[in-house]
Protein backbone atom coordinates (compact mmCIF):
# COMPACT_ATOMS: atom_id res chain seq x y z
CA UNK A 1 0.00 0.00 0.00
CA UNK A 2 1.22 3.53 -0.72
CA UNK A 3 1.48 6.86 1.74
CA UNK A 4 -2.05 7.83 2.01
CA UNK A 5 -2.37 11.89 1.12
CA UNK A 6 -5.58 13.81 1.35
CA UNK A 7 -5.14 16.80 -0.22
CA UNK A 8 -8.13 19.26 0.92
CA UNK A 9 -8.46 21.82 -1.95
CA UNK A 10 -8.53 21.02 -6.00
CA UNK A 11 -7.75 25.04 -6.92
CA UNK A 12 -4.03 25.61 -8.04
CA UNK A 13 -2.16 24.26 -5.33
CA UNK A 14 -3.70 21.19 -4.87
CA UNK A 15 -4.00 19.78 -8.84
CA UNK A 16 -0.14 20.64 -9.10
CA UNK A 17 0.50 18.63 -5.73
CA UNK A 18 -1.98 15.55 -7.28
CA UNK A 19 -0.68 16.18 -10.41
CA UNK A 20 3.29 15.59 -9.15
CA UNK A 21 3.21 12.84 -6.29
CA UNK A 22 4.01 9.45 -8.62
CA UNK A 23 0.90 7.40 -8.61
CA UNK A 24 3.13 3.89 -7.53
CA UNK A 25 4.50 5.37 -4.00
CA UNK A 26 1.08 7.79 -3.21
CA UNK A 27 -2.80 7.01 -3.23
CA UNK A 28 -3.87 10.25 -3.04
CA UNK A 29 -7.32 11.95 -2.75
CA UNK A 30 -8.06 15.51 -3.62
CA UNK A 31 -11.48 17.07 -1.70
CA UNK A 32 -12.79 19.86 -3.43
CA UNK A 33 -15.92 21.89 -2.23
CA UNK A 34 -16.79 23.65 -5.51
CA UNK A 35 -15.38 21.26 -8.23
CA UNK A 36 -15.59 22.75 -11.89
CA UNK A 37 -15.43 26.34 -10.75
CA UNK A 38 -12.97 27.44 -13.18
CA UNK A 39 -15.06 27.61 -16.70
CA UNK A 40 -14.15 31.45 -16.25
CA UNK A 41 -11.63 33.48 -15.04
CA UNK A 42 -8.94 36.10 -16.06
CA UNK A 43 -5.68 36.04 -17.05
CA UNK A 44 -2.46 34.95 -14.95
CA UNK A 45 1.34 35.23 -15.45
CA UNK A 46 3.09 32.99 -14.91
CA UNK A 47 6.98 33.39 -14.01
CA UNK A 48 10.35 31.35 -14.68
CA UNK A 49 9.95 29.63 -11.56
CA UNK A 50 6.40 28.17 -11.85
CA UNK A 51 7.03 27.14 -15.70
CA UNK A 52 10.15 25.23 -14.55
CA UNK A 53 8.04 23.32 -11.65
CA UNK A 54 5.30 23.04 -14.81
CA UNK A 55 7.91 21.61 -17.17
CA UNK A 56 8.60 18.65 -14.92
CA UNK A 57 4.90 17.51 -14.94
CA UNK A 58 5.17 18.06 -18.51
CA UNK A 59 2.84 20.81 -19.09
CA UNK A 60 4.89 23.74 -19.62
CA UNK A 61 5.67 23.10 -23.20
CA UNK A 62 1.81 22.72 -24.20
CA UNK A 63 0.84 26.22 -21.46
CA UNK A 64 3.90 28.05 -23.03
CA UNK A 65 2.84 27.36 -26.75
CA UNK A 66 -0.78 29.16 -26.49
CA UNK A 67 0.44 31.83 -23.68
CA UNK A 68 1.57 35.72 -24.34
CA UNK A 69 5.10 36.49 -23.86
CA UNK A 70 5.96 39.39 -22.25
CA UNK A 71 9.57 40.61 -21.70
CA UNK A 72 8.90 43.97 -20.30
CA UNK A 73 6.75 45.47 -17.56
CA UNK A 74 6.11 49.29 -17.52
CA UNK A 75 4.55 51.04 -14.31
CA UNK A 76 3.32 54.32 -15.53
CA UNK A 77 1.28 57.16 -14.13
CA UNK A 78 -2.45 57.53 -13.43
CA UNK A 79 -2.27 59.67 -16.89
CA UNK A 80 -0.29 57.07 -18.57
CA UNK A 81 2.87 58.79 -18.77
CA UNK A 82 5.42 56.37 -18.24
CA UNK A 83 7.48 56.24 -15.03
CA UNK A 84 9.68 53.17 -14.84
CA UNK A 85 10.17 49.45 -16.69
CA UNK A 86 12.14 46.93 -16.48
CA UNK A 87 12.98 44.10 -18.99
CA UNK A 88 13.61 40.71 -19.20
CA UNK A 89 11.03 39.52 -16.86
CA UNK A 90 9.95 36.36 -18.77
CA UNK A 91 6.18 35.82 -17.82
CA UNK A 92 3.90 34.37 -19.46
CA UNK A 93 0.05 35.08 -19.73
CA UNK A 94 -2.01 32.61 -19.55
CA UNK A 95 -5.67 32.21 -18.67
CA UNK A 96 -6.54 30.60 -15.02
CA UNK A 97 -9.36 27.89 -17.19
CA UNK A 98 -5.96 27.23 -19.37
CA UNK A 99 -3.93 26.70 -16.29
CA UNK A 100 -6.46 24.48 -14.35
CA UNK A 101 -7.03 22.33 -17.45
CA UNK A 102 -3.48 21.41 -18.24
CA UNK A 103 -3.13 20.38 -14.68
CA UNK A 104 -6.01 18.04 -14.21
CA UNK A 105 -4.69 16.79 -17.49
CA UNK A 106 -1.52 15.80 -16.20
CA UNK A 107 -3.19 14.22 -12.96
CA UNK A 108 -2.40 10.39 -12.73
CA UNK A 109 -5.77 8.88 -13.53
CA UNK A 110 -5.93 6.90 -10.20
CA UNK A 111 -6.14 10.29 -8.04
CA UNK A 112 -9.60 9.97 -6.45
CA UNK A 113 -11.73 13.20 -6.63
CA UNK A 114 -14.20 13.90 -4.03
CA UNK A 115 -16.72 16.31 -3.75
CA UNK A 116 -16.90 17.41 -0.31
CA UNK A 117 -16.23 20.83 1.98
CA UNK A 118 -13.54 19.28 4.63
CA UNK A 119 -14.83 21.22 7.63
CA UNK A 120 -11.90 19.61 10.12
CA UNK A 121 -8.84 17.37 8.36
CA UNK A 122 -8.02 15.91 11.53
CA UNK A 123 -10.31 13.11 11.20
CA UNK A 124 -9.30 12.30 7.23
CA UNK A 125 -7.65 9.15 6.34
CA UNK A 126 -4.46 9.99 5.45
CA UNK A 127 -0.80 9.39 6.34
CA UNK A 128 0.03 13.43 5.36
CA UNK A 129 -2.80 15.58 4.69
CA UNK A 130 -1.98 18.84 2.28
CA UNK A 131 -4.05 21.92 3.41
CA UNK A 132 -4.38 23.41 -0.43
CA UNK A 133 -7.82 25.02 0.54
CA UNK A 134 -7.11 28.70 -0.19
CA UNK A 135 -7.12 31.72 1.57
CA UNK A 136 -9.78 31.19 4.14
CA UNK A 137 -7.89 27.32 4.79
CA UNK A 138 -10.06 25.51 7.23
CA UNK A 139 -6.75 22.88 7.34
CA UNK A 140 -5.08 26.21 8.78
CA UNK A 141 -7.67 27.08 11.28
CA UNK A 142 -8.42 23.79 12.28
CA UNK A 143 -4.54 22.91 12.80
CA UNK A 144 -2.61 26.03 13.28
CA UNK A 145 -5.15 27.91 15.05
CA UNK A 146 -8.57 29.28 15.10
CA UNK A 147 -7.00 32.97 15.27
CA UNK A 148 -5.16 31.91 11.75
CA UNK A 149 -8.37 33.71 9.70
CA UNK A 150 -8.12 35.75 6.60
CA UNK A 151 -7.62 39.03 6.66
CA UNK A 152 -9.35 41.56 4.73
CA UNK A 153 -7.16 44.51 3.40
CA UNK A 154 -8.91 47.30 3.00
CA UNK A 155 -8.70 46.93 -1.27
CA UNK A 156 -11.19 45.85 -3.79
CA UNK A 157 -10.13 43.98 -6.79
CA UNK A 158 -11.64 43.92 -10.24
CA UNK A 159 -10.24 42.24 -13.21
CA UNK A 160 -11.97 41.08 -16.84
CA UNK A 161 -11.10 40.32 -20.37
CA UNK A 162 -12.39 42.25 -23.27
CA UNK A 163 -11.66 41.04 -27.03
CA UNK A 164 -8.89 42.28 -28.97
CA UNK A 165 -5.28 42.63 -28.04
CA UNK A 166 -4.24 46.12 -26.90
CA UNK A 167 -1.94 48.58 -28.33
CA UNK A 168 1.47 48.24 -26.93
CA UNK A 169 1.54 51.76 -26.11
CA UNK A 170 -1.40 51.32 -23.80
CA UNK A 171 0.13 48.12 -21.79
CA UNK A 172 1.25 48.80 -18.24
CA UNK A 173 -0.17 49.32 -14.72
CA UNK A 174 -1.29 52.98 -14.13
CA UNK A 175 -0.39 54.50 -10.59
CA UNK A 176 -3.34 56.49 -9.72
CA UNK A 177 -4.02 58.64 -6.08
CA UNK A 178 -5.38 55.57 -4.06
CA UNK A 179 -5.99 53.59 -7.71
CA UNK A 180 -4.14 51.31 -9.68
CA UNK A 181 -5.16 49.95 -13.47
CA UNK A 182 -3.30 47.62 -15.47
CA UNK A 183 -4.25 46.19 -18.76
CA UNK A 184 -1.91 43.11 -20.74
CA UNK A 185 -2.39 41.18 -23.85
CA UNK A 186 -4.01 37.86 -22.76
CA UNK A 187 -4.45 34.42 -24.83
CA UNK A 188 -6.87 34.27 -27.36
CA UNK A 189 -6.39 38.18 -28.96
CA UNK A 190 -7.89 39.64 -26.04
CA UNK A 191 -6.99 42.16 -23.09
CA UNK A 192 -6.85 41.53 -19.36
CA UNK A 193 -7.17 44.11 -16.97
CA UNK A 194 -7.45 44.47 -13.84
CA UNK A 195 -8.14 47.89 -11.14
CA UNK A 196 -7.53 48.17 -6.85
CA UNK A 197 -8.63 50.69 -5.05
CA UNK A 198 -9.72 51.09 -1.53
CA UNK A 199 -13.21 50.92 -0.88
CA UNK A 200 -15.94 49.69 1.93
CA UNK A 201 -18.00 47.07 -0.49
CA UNK A 202 -18.41 43.95 0.69
CA UNK A 203 -15.87 42.20 2.55
CA UNK A 204 -17.73 38.99 1.48
CA UNK A 205 -20.25 38.64 -1.96
CA UNK A 206 -19.11 42.27 -3.73
CA UNK A 207 -21.71 43.13 -6.77
CA UNK A 208 -19.64 44.03 -9.12
CA UNK A 209 -21.88 46.08 -11.09
CA UNK A 210 -21.71 47.89 -8.13
CA UNK A 211 -18.21 47.71 -7.71
CA UNK A 212 -17.37 49.07 -11.10
CA UNK A 213 -19.83 51.98 -10.51
CA UNK A 214 -16.83 52.95 -8.06
CA UNK A 215 -14.25 52.60 -10.56
CA UNK A 216 -15.86 54.48 -12.71
CA UNK A 217 -16.57 56.89 -10.46
CA UNK A 218 -12.65 57.22 -8.83
CA UNK A 219 -11.43 57.34 -12.94
CA UNK A 220 -13.74 59.40 -14.55
CA UNK A 221 -12.01 62.17 -14.57
CA UNK A 222 -9.46 63.50 -17.48
CA UNK A 223 -6.41 62.52 -14.91
CA UNK A 224 -6.82 59.14 -15.66
CA UNK A 225 -5.59 57.96 -19.06
CA UNK A 226 -8.75 57.79 -21.79
CA UNK A 227 -7.85 53.91 -22.43
CA UNK A 228 -8.42 53.05 -18.32
CA UNK A 229 -12.29 54.96 -18.69
CA UNK A 230 -12.40 53.19 -22.09
CA UNK A 231 -12.03 49.68 -20.60
CA UNK A 232 -13.90 50.54 -17.35
CA UNK A 233 -16.83 51.94 -19.70
CA UNK A 234 -17.05 48.84 -22.14
CA UNK A 235 -16.79 46.50 -18.94
CA UNK A 236 -19.44 44.44 -18.56
CA UNK A 237 -20.72 43.61 -15.43
CA UNK A 238 -21.79 39.99 -16.35
CA UNK A 239 -18.10 38.89 -16.58
CA UNK A 240 -16.65 41.00 -14.59
CA UNK A 241 -14.29 39.23 -11.17
CA UNK A 242 -15.03 41.70 -8.58
CA UNK A 243 -13.88 40.90 -4.51
CA UNK A 244 -12.44 42.38 -1.77
CA UNK A 245 -8.34 41.54 -1.72
CA UNK A 246 -7.93 38.96 1.32
CA UNK A 247 -4.02 37.89 2.75
CA UNK A 248 -3.38 35.36 5.09
CA UNK A 249 -2.03 36.08 8.54
CA UNK A 250 1.92 35.74 8.93
CA UNK A 251 2.43 32.10 9.70
CA UNK A 252 5.71 30.81 12.04
CA UNK A 253 4.66 27.45 10.70
CA UNK A 254 3.21 25.92 8.03
CA UNK A 255 4.03 22.39 9.10
CA UNK A 256 2.50 20.26 12.23
CA UNK A 257 2.49 17.16 12.49
CA UNK A 258 1.29 14.87 9.67
CA UNK A 259 -0.16 18.64 8.09
CA UNK A 260 1.29 20.91 5.70
CA UNK A 261 -0.18 23.96 3.97
CA UNK A 262 1.02 24.93 0.21
CA UNK A 263 -0.38 28.18 -1.94
CA UNK A 264 -2.83 30.42 -0.45
CA UNK A 265 -3.13 28.30 2.69
CA UNK A 266 0.12 29.26 3.81
CA UNK A 267 0.60 33.01 2.28
CA UNK A 268 -2.37 34.08 0.23
CA UNK A 269 -1.01 37.47 -0.28
CA UNK A 270 -2.26 41.34 -2.50
CA UNK A 271 -1.65 40.29 -6.03
CA UNK A 272 0.58 43.34 -6.91
CA UNK A 273 3.41 40.79 -7.67
CA UNK A 274 1.61 38.25 -9.39
CA UNK A 275 3.25 35.36 -7.62
CA UNK A 276 0.59 33.93 -5.33
CA UNK A 277 -0.60 30.96 -7.85
CA UNK A 278 3.09 31.01 -9.04
CA UNK A 279 4.25 30.15 -5.10
CA UNK A 280 1.34 27.76 -5.13
CA UNK A 281 3.28 25.69 -8.32
CA UNK A 282 6.88 25.79 -6.21
CA UNK A 283 5.14 24.82 -2.82
CA UNK A 284 3.25 22.18 -4.13
CA UNK A 285 6.11 21.11 -6.56
CA UNK A 286 8.96 21.11 -3.76
CA UNK A 287 6.91 19.10 -1.32
CA UNK A 288 5.67 16.54 -4.11
CA UNK A 289 9.53 16.65 -4.81
CA UNK A 290 10.90 15.79 -0.81
CA UNK A 291 7.95 13.52 -0.34
CA UNK A 292 9.08 11.31 -3.08
CA UNK A 293 12.83 11.06 -2.38
CA UNK A 294 12.73 7.43 -0.99
CA UNK A 295 15.87 8.48 1.55
CA UNK A 296 13.64 10.56 3.23
CA UNK A 297 10.71 9.65 5.82
CA UNK A 298 7.68 11.77 5.25
CA UNK A 299 8.41 13.54 8.32
CA UNK A 300 11.51 14.64 7.51
CA UNK A 301 10.13 15.90 3.99
CA UNK A 302 7.64 17.61 5.42
CA UNK A 303 10.42 19.45 7.95
CA UNK A 304 12.28 20.20 5.07
CA UNK A 305 9.25 21.86 3.06
CA UNK A 306 9.07 24.03 5.86
CA UNK A 307 12.92 24.88 5.77
CA UNK A 308 13.03 25.99 2.11
CA UNK A 309 8.82 27.29 1.69
CA UNK A 310 8.63 29.30 4.73
CA UNK A 311 10.46 32.01 4.42
CA UNK A 312 9.30 32.78 0.41
CA UNK A 313 6.10 32.81 1.32
CA UNK A 314 6.28 34.85 4.02
CA UNK A 315 8.66 37.31 2.77
CA UNK A 316 6.48 37.69 -0.61
CA UNK A 317 3.46 38.15 1.22
CA UNK A 318 4.76 41.46 2.94
CA UNK A 319 6.86 42.57 -0.08
CA UNK A 320 3.45 42.17 -1.84
CA UNK A 321 1.38 44.36 0.37
CA UNK A 322 3.57 47.00 0.39
CA UNK A 323 3.96 47.28 -3.25
CA UNK A 324 0.36 47.66 -2.93
CA UNK A 325 0.31 50.33 -0.15
CA UNK A 326 3.14 52.28 -3.16
CA UNK A 327 0.65 51.52 -6.32
CA UNK A 328 -1.96 52.46 -4.58
CA UNK A 329 -0.31 55.70 -2.34
CA UNK A 330 -2.91 58.60 -1.49
CA UNK A 331 -0.86 61.11 -0.23
CA UNK A 332 2.46 59.83 -0.69
CA UNK A 333 1.22 59.72 -4.65
CA UNK A 334 2.91 63.11 -5.91
CA UNK A 335 6.30 62.12 -3.98
CA UNK A 336 6.05 58.50 -5.25
CA UNK A 337 5.69 59.67 -8.95
CA UNK A 338 8.42 62.16 -8.24
CA UNK A 339 10.96 59.09 -7.07
CA UNK A 340 10.31 56.94 -9.96
CA UNK A 341 10.65 59.86 -12.81
CA UNK A 342 14.12 60.34 -11.34
CA UNK A 343 15.01 56.10 -11.10
CA UNK A 344 17.61 55.80 -13.85
CA UNK A 345 17.49 53.27 -16.66
CA UNK A 346 19.21 49.78 -15.85
CA UNK A 347 22.50 49.45 -17.35
CA UNK A 348 23.02 46.62 -19.65
CA UNK A 349 19.49 46.23 -20.46
CA UNK A 350 18.67 45.75 -24.26
CA UNK A 351 16.39 48.05 -25.99
CA UNK A 352 15.50 51.49 -25.47
CA UNK A 353 16.36 53.24 -22.50
CA UNK A 354 13.90 52.62 -19.54
CA UNK A 355 14.48 55.36 -17.02
CA UNK A 356 11.41 57.81 -16.94
CA UNK A 357 13.32 60.20 -19.50
CA UNK A 358 13.83 57.36 -22.11
CA UNK A 359 10.13 56.17 -21.41
CA UNK A 360 8.89 59.30 -21.90
CA UNK A 361 10.87 60.32 -25.24
CA UNK A 362 9.51 57.16 -26.48
CA UNK A 363 6.14 57.83 -25.83
CA UNK A 364 5.70 60.94 -27.51
CA UNK A 365 7.71 59.69 -30.44
CA UNK A 366 4.42 57.52 -30.56
CA UNK A 367 6.96 54.38 -30.38
CA UNK A 368 6.86 53.21 -26.97
CA UNK A 369 9.86 51.17 -26.03
CA UNK A 370 7.07 48.88 -24.00
CA UNK A 371 7.18 47.10 -27.82
CA UNK A 372 8.19 43.87 -27.05
CA UNK A 373 10.95 41.78 -27.08
CA UNK A 374 8.14 38.85 -26.30
CA UNK A 375 8.43 36.19 -28.86
CA UNK A 376 4.33 35.33 -28.97
CA UNK A 377 3.11 38.44 -28.68
CA UNK A 378 4.97 40.98 -29.95
CA UNK A 379 3.52 43.49 -27.08
CA UNK A 380 4.53 43.92 -23.57
CA UNK A 381 3.26 44.75 -20.49
CA UNK A 382 3.28 45.58 -16.54
CA UNK A 383 2.89 43.06 -13.36
CA UNK A 384 0.34 41.31 -12.69
CA UNK A 385 -2.74 42.54 -10.53
C1 LIG B 1 -7.20 39.79 -8.39
C2 LIG B 1 -6.18 38.69 -8.34
C3 LIG B 1 -5.24 38.53 -9.36
C4 LIG B 1 -4.24 37.54 -9.29
N1 LIG B 1 -3.31 37.41 -10.30
C5 LIG B 1 -2.30 36.50 -10.17
C6 LIG B 1 -1.27 36.35 -11.18
O1 LIG B 1 -1.28 37.02 -12.20
N2 LIG B 1 -0.28 35.46 -10.97
C7 LIG B 1 -0.25 34.69 -9.85
O2 LIG B 1 0.71 33.90 -9.69
N3 LIG B 1 -1.20 34.78 -8.90
C8 LIG B 1 -2.23 35.65 -9.03
N4 LIG B 1 -3.19 35.75 -8.08
C9 LIG B 1 -3.14 34.86 -6.91
C10 LIG B 1 -3.73 33.49 -7.24
O3 LIG B 1 -5.05 33.61 -7.71
C11 LIG B 1 -3.75 32.63 -5.98
O4 LIG B 1 -2.52 32.74 -5.32
C12 LIG B 1 -3.98 31.17 -6.36
O5 LIG B 1 -5.27 30.99 -6.88
C13 LIG B 1 -3.81 30.28 -5.14
O6 LIG B 1 -4.13 28.95 -5.46
P1 LIG B 1 -4.55 27.96 -4.30
O7 LIG B 1 -4.81 26.68 -4.98
O8 LIG B 1 -3.54 28.01 -3.21
O9 LIG B 1 -5.87 28.57 -3.67
P2 LIG B 1 -7.30 28.73 -4.36
O10 LIG B 1 -7.16 29.14 -5.76
O11 LIG B 1 -8.10 29.60 -3.46
O12 LIG B 1 -7.91 27.27 -4.34
C14 LIG B 1 -8.37 26.68 -3.14
C15 LIG B 1 -9.36 25.59 -3.49
O13 LIG B 1 -9.78 24.93 -2.30
C16 LIG B 1 -11.18 24.76 -2.29
N5 LIG B 1 -11.58 24.73 -0.89
C17 LIG B 1 -11.53 25.74 -0.01
N6 LIG B 1 -11.89 25.32 1.20
C18 LIG B 1 -12.19 24.00 1.09
C19 LIG B 1 -12.61 23.02 2.02
N7 LIG B 1 -12.81 23.30 3.31
N8 LIG B 1 -12.84 21.75 1.57
C20 LIG B 1 -12.63 21.44 0.25
N9 LIG B 1 -12.22 22.35 -0.66
C21 LIG B 1 -11.99 23.62 -0.25
C22 LIG B 1 -11.71 25.96 -3.07
O14 LIG B 1 -13.00 25.70 -3.62
C23 LIG B 1 -10.64 26.12 -4.13
O15 LIG B 1 -10.92 25.37 -5.29
C24 LIG B 1 -4.20 36.69 -8.15
C25 LIG B 1 -5.17 36.83 -7.14
C26 LIG B 1 -6.16 37.81 -7.22
C27 LIG B 1 -7.17 37.95 -6.11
Amino acid sequence: MGVRVAIVGGGIAGLMMAACLPPERFEVTVYEERPGRWGTGAAIGLWPGALHALASIGVAQHLVDGAIHLDRGLVRDAAGTPLIGMNGIGLRMVTRPQLIEALEAAMPPDVRRVTAAVADPRGLPADIVIGADGVRSAVRQTVFGTDLGPRATPWLALRGMRAGAPLAQHVGEYWGRGDLFGLTPAPGESTYWFVAFRSTLGPQDVEPEEALAQARALMAGPGHAPIVRELLAQADPATTLAQRIFEAPPMARVVRGRVALIGDAAHAMTPNLGRGACEAIVDAHTLASLLSETRRSPAAALAAYERRRLLPGQVLRVASRALMRVAAAERGQPARDALLRRVPAPRGTPGPPLGSRGLARAARSRRPPEVVSGQDSGEDGGNRL
